[in-house]
């Protein structure tokens, strides 16, 4: 098979996923995933891996089980919770035998970078990402660092600035990197106002609570 077909197979399957687990993209969220896990027999074990592994699938003796690093943000971990999702549907056989390794992998192959669009595809459809696109008014070539905020926004699908990034990305919308020194916490911090937890009435709130 080519490595497209391949891709394209891996994008149905995300779709047939989410429509098996009746999944809305906005109420995607680590509760959402870890009911999928437990409906697949498959276990989660938060460990403090290195920053470079997000995550690992494991099949011992036919019990499946993903490692998953705890010190991630909840959108990579999500991301990597689902991408560990695609081996268990895919690769649990050649896993079990030995013959591939998530978690200490060479990225560019193709069952890890199908991983990735697998879960990209199952958290957040390409068909609505284009649509949260053009409900912004944002163009090729003509987007601005605060558009991809208030897409991030406005779309309300569970993923990170680096997601949405890489998805313009490969739909020539913005260049390669074009933002890449941009601080999107901070920017989005200045168009929203900060978050709770980072105002100082709640911090004094916090520190009077927990001394
Ligand atoms: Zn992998």
């Amino acid at each position: 098979m080519f490595r497209s077909e391949y891709y394209a197979v891996l994008k149905a399957l995300a779709a047939a996923k989410r429509a098996a687990y009746h999944a809305v993209t906005q109420n995607i969220g680590l509760q959402f995933v870890r009911a999928i896990y437990k409906a697949e027999g498959v276990t989660i074990d938060l460990w403090d891996l290195p920053a470079r592994i997000r995550g690992a699938y494991m099949c011992d003796d036919g019990d499946p089980s993903v490692l998953i690093n705890r010190n991630l943000p909840k959108e990579p971990r999500l991301f990597a919770m689902v991408h560990e999702l695609k081996h268990h549907f895919c690769d649990r056989g050649a896993i079990a035998k030995g013959q591939i390794n998530c978690g200490d992998y060479n990225a560019n192959e193709a069952t890890e970078i199908g991983a990735e669009i697998f879960a990209a595809e199952f958290i957040f459809p390409e068909v609505e990402f284009l649509q949260a696109v053009q409900n912004e008014g944002i163009e090729a070539g003509k987007c601005t660092a605060e558009k991809v905020v208030r897409l991030k926004h406005s779309c309300g699908a569970p993923v990170s600035y680096k997601f949405l990034q890489k998805r313009l990305e490969w739909f020539e919308i913005i260049e390669p990197r074009e933002f890449a020194k941009v601080q999107f916490q901070k920017l989005e911090e200045q168009l929203y106002g900060l978050p709770i937890y980072k105002q100082d009435w709640f911090k004094r709130r916090r520190a009077t609570k927990h001394p």
